[in-house]
């Protein structure tokens, strides 16, 4: 085989697998999938920078709203308590458990935050037609470096089920903090969904061969 004939920009690594496709320009709705494990590897949607960025910028918004409103209150024995999101955290905080404050903070605070900042470093100045600023392709490979270690859906999973378990004892209610976070898992689904990496790296390619 002549492989000095084969433009590396014309193929396409399945993400999961490794096998590799030839690159094909995908029409408007359609989806290209791994021919050996069905992986997603490309997808043309309609406005997909602009919806992947408004995703990211809300996102970053949430994050940062969500500390500063009470996360859950617990109402019982005629007093009320609240805590926000970092009292939630930082109940791991006494002995053993202490260095499980870190993680948790990472992976529900930390990570999904500097996620959406790369994604939205990466993808504003493309929104208005400009050159990508200069380290869009270190922070766009940072937040895809970053996607499986976001975890905010567990968190909100695992509350819940704390919260049946504690319905019986006190009255709980959930504060704001807690929709905002939800909003986030939802938001981060829509995401997903019209998130394709490769269309990215496309762009940002053009700009910087250019
Ligand atoms: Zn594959």
């Amino acid at each position: 085989m002549n492989t000095t004939s084969i433009d590396p920009s014309a193929l396409i690594a399945c993400p999961n697998c490794d096998l590799l496709h030839t690159a094909r320009q995908v029409s408007e709705g359609e989806r290209l999938r791994c021919a050996r494990c069905g992986t997603k590897l490309a997808s043309s949607r309609p406005n997909a920078i602009d919806r992947t960025l408004a995703a990211a910028v809300t996102n970053a918004i949430l994050i940062v709203a969500a500390l500063f409103f009470p996360f859950i209150q617990l109402d019982g024995g005629g007093t009320r308590q609240s805590a926000t999101l970092i009292d939630a955290v930082s109940a791991f905080g006494t002995g053993l458990t202490a260095p499980l404050v870190l993680v948790v903070a990472a992976f529900i605070i930390v990570i999904p935050f500097m996620r959406a900042s790369a994604l939205v470093y990466t993808l504003w100045p493309l929104r208005f037609g400009r050159a990508p600023y200069k380290a869009a392709p270190q922070a766009f490979r940072l937040a895809n470096t970053l996607k499986p270690w976001s975890m905010a859906e567990i968190f909100i999973i695992g509350v819940v089920v704390a919260l049946v378990k504690i319905a019986g004892i006190a009255q709980v209610s959930l504060g704001p903090a807690f929709w905002m976070l939800t909003a986030v898992v939802l938001v981060l689904l829509l995401e997903n969904h019209n998130f394709c990496r490769w269309t990215i790296w496309q762009v940002l390619g053009k700009h910087t061969q250019a």
